[in-house]
């Protein structure tokens, strides 16, 4: 068999289009690359914008990911080394086991969600470990911002700050303005499905549930200032209480003004954030489905939104015995990404680090074998990438 070389890119929404021109940018490591997704024209907006933004030619295809068999083919066909998964969750499982079938790594920005109920867990990720593992194979799940570089960034103050990290609060703002009374920076489905649930968080072993946007905190992020954050359960969670030893609570908070969650409120008690099936004048409609297509693409929104985000983690401890705190963050700029990749700084800050995940895996400097998160690879080689592939970070000391 020809040695395997080029990437696959699946799934060609706002996500992808930042990873495809990120990937194109780095064309000398990856040789070349082909998209597929469900819509072929998508493919083909997004290669014409690689072409633009970059010069390089890329390959596209037509795939429905939800059949392994069809992945498989297209995978034997192209005969790629690494293929990342910028679909929806629900295509987690089915990439997954297309590419332990045929000898492929894998690389995702989220974990498995199944279409029939509101729940994320990495279980059905971490039980395909074997296969993978045994074959010699990487597969990297969630190499997004957040699942993705918060853990990198929790890995990295752990290599160089503290000896035992026992807080870990991450904060993830988007100050961006888009216009829009009401729109989401990601897919809707995704993005209201888990703003809309309980939140939970890690502490002292056990996982505490709290109602949707019961807590929230006014916190001061760098260079954007006071924002309300709430506290959501959020997938990096779970891998980080299994994988940072010693940590006492693990907590996620995200901001939400208010205009979005009087919407979002409003939505869901007249049932329009459903997952069941509803029948409309005798045709069956998923009411959540329903409102994706009313509400704006998240791929339209680039040109339109303004101002920063700024997600980072705060993580208390101990060094040689005293306690210390530090917060270490990214702070993008919604325009600057619409220049460079013709996308949003949401879906620019989650295609960089899914680019990056996919480059060290394909060059082998991640090279642990079997289903692994980000903070089980040492952090210095994806730092490193992050300052120069539009992600720079910093990391300041806070009082106690
Ligand atoms: P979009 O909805 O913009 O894009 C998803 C793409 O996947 C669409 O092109 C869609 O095709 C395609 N797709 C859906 N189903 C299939 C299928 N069965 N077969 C092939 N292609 C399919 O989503 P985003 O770009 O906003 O998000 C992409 C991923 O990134 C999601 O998993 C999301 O959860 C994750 N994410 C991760 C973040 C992080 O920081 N870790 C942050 C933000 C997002 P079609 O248009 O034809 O339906």
């Amino acid at each position: 068999m020809k040695n395997k070389e080029g990437i696959l890119i699946i799934g060609a929404g706002g996500v992808s289009t930042v990873a495809t021109v990120k990937s194109a940018m780095n064309i000398d490591t990856f040789k070349n690359i082909t998209l597929a997704s469900r819509t072929l024209s998508k493919c083909a907006q997004i290669k014409d914008i690689v072409k633009d933004k970059t010069g390089v030619d890329i390959e596209i295809a037509q795939i429905d990911a939800d059949d392994t068999n069809a992945v498989i083919e297209l995978i034997n066909k192209l005969n790629p080394k690494v293929v990342l998964n910028v679909a929806l969750p629900y295509q987690d499982l089915t990439i997954m086991d297309a590419c332990s079938a045929t000898g492929t790594h894998y690389i995702d920005t989220a974990n498995y969600e199944h279409p029939d109920e509101a729940k994320f867990e990495y279980k059905l990720q971490w039980e395909r470990n074997n296969d993978f593992e045994s074959k010699g194979l990487t597969a990297l799940l969630g190499s997004g911002f957040d699942p993705g570089v918060t853990g990198v960034f929790v890995k990295y103050i752990e290599e160089n700050y503290l000896d035992t990290i026992e807080y870990i609060d991450i904060m993830d703002c988007n100050a961006g303005d888009h216009g829009y009374k009401f729109a989401t920076n990601f897919n809707p489905e995704i993005n209201l499905r888990e703003v809309s649930a309980n939140g939970r968080y890690f502490e002292n072993g056990k996982w505490i549930e709290t109602t949707p946007l019961e807590i929230r905190v006014d916190w001061d992020y760098p260079e954007v200032g006071v924002k309300a954050s709430y506290l959501l359960y959020h997938e990096e969670l779970e891998s980080l209480a299994k994988n940072i030893k010693g940590v006492k609570r693990i907590r996620f908070f995200m901001t939400f003004g208010d205009s979005y969650i009087s919407h979002m409120n409003c939505l869901q008690n007249v049932g329009m954030l459903g997952i069941e099936p509803v029948m409309h004048k005798g045709v069956e409609i998923i009411p959540i489905e329903f409102l994706k297509t009313l509400l704006p693409d998240p791929a339209s929104l680039g040109s339109r939104t303004k101002g920063l985000t700024n997600i980072g983690c705060v993580c208390e401890g101990l060094k040689d015995g005293v306690r210390k705190k530090y917060y270490i963050y990214n702070v993008c700029n919604h325009e600057e990404c619409y220049r460079e990749t013709a996308s949003q700084a949401v879906s620019y800050t989650t295609g960089v680090p899914a680019m990056i995940g996919t480059k060290l895996v394909y060059n082998g400097t991640w090279d642990l074998k079997g289903a692994r998160n980000v903070e089980e690879f040492e952090s210095q080689t994806y730092m490193d990438e992050l300052m120069t592939q539009g992600l720079p970070w910093k990391v300041i000391e806070m009082g106690i």
